[in-house]
């Protein structure tokens, strides 16, 4: 692999920090706890603020959210992406970071660079451990995403975190507990940041051809109030299809939003039990789109003949399910 050495921005250009919550922003009663802390309590402005390397840059710091993101949702969702596309559309802003929970970075990650296909970076960040840690991880990798938002060159959306750089589609929570949490699988990281220096190994994320975010999917995504409704199960031994069947039935009952899609995480190349596949097909035939993915953490799902379900996707389960979602919308 080449490496490319990317050259630092040369312009004093503003960079916007949005805070969403998440472990970076927690607090433990204990110091040397680091697993026994409440997410999303410190404010971005103290993050920032904790940071010395910040200090002199121009940024626009402000709270779009404060969760854990183990609870993250579309209005949140939603609320960022305005937010987000409101700073990129300022000539002078360069970039954005974000900092959010790491349990559901990479759903996030995916779904502002599915919507936005941002022409400058947006940078999300995060930490595994709180910010009353001994020994934080959080001002590290909130310095580490600056670097990266800052870079000439930046684009489309990435996940900072231990000194590597992720695209929004490849990154994936790998591990409970390590600093290193994350993991591009196949594709491995984009890059990585060392003492503020960006290291490029690959191409960054696709952008949109004109303006810096992509109008069209944005304005779709504001104009639905909830996203269209898409469960994930999945495949494993003893699996039946009961759990298809009871959705079917909430369904036709009329009492919750219409179900439109079911992604299911098959074994291996997206194969499924099939007790689970019998009733799939039916649900298929009730007009549910059905998407194969598959749980292995490597790989990707790769059609075949006599597959008896059109769509196989080569995104994490859980990324399916955005990518369906927002395939569903209307217009
Ligand atoms: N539950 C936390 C969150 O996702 C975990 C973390 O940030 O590491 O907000």
């Amino acid at each position: 692999m080449q490496a490319i050495e990317a050259v630092p921005a040369q312009d004093a250009q503003r960079l916007v920090i949005l805070g969403t919550g998440g472990t970076i922003a927690g607090r433990a009663a204990l110091a040397g706890d680091n697993v026994g802390y409440v997410a999303g309590q410190v404010s971005v402005g103290d993050l920032v603020d904790a940071v010395p390397m910040l200090k002199h840059l121009p940024l626009d710091v402000e709270q779009v959210a404060q969760l854990d993101s183990k609870d993250m949702n579309f209005d949140v969702w939603k609320a960022l992406a305005v937010q987000v596309a409101f700073h990129l559309g300022r000539s002078d802003v360069m970039g954005v970071v974000i900092t959010h929970g790491t349990d559901t970075i990479e759903e996030t990650a995916f779904f502002l660079q599915s919507v936005l296909k941002p022409a400058k970076p947006v940078v999300l960040t995060c930490a595994m451990r709180p910010a009353t840690a001994l020994v934080p991880d959080g001002p590290q990798n909130l310095s580490d995403a600056v670097a990266v938002a800052r870079q000439v060159g930046a684009q489309g959306v990435v996940v900072v975190c231990a000194g590597q750089i992720h695209g929004a589609d490849d990154v994936t929570k790998v591990h409970t507990y390590r600093v290193d949490a994350f993991d591009s699988g196949d594709a491995g990281p984009l890059g990585c940041v060392e003492e503020g220096m960006v290291r490029l190994f690959r191409p960054w994320p696709g952008a949109c051809l004109a303006g810096s975010f992509d109008a069209s999917a944005h304005d779709r995504v504001q104009a639905s109030l909830v996203l269209p409704r898409v469960v994930l199960l999945t495949s494993h031994a003893d699996a039946d299809g009961l759990m298809v069947h009871a959705l079917l039935a909430q369904a036709a009952s009329g009492m919750v939003q219409p179900l439109r899609g079911i992604v299911v995480a098959g074994t291996g190349n997206g194969t499924l039990h099939k007790n689970l596949e019998i009733a799939l097909l039916e649900a298929q035939a009730q007009g549910i789109r059905v998407v194969l993915s598959s749980r292995c953490v490597r790989g990707r799902v790769l059609a075949h003949l006599g597959q008896r379900f059109s769509e196989v996707s080569s995104l994490s389960p859980v990324k399916s399910r955005i990518a369906l979602a927002l395939d569903l919308l209307p217009g």
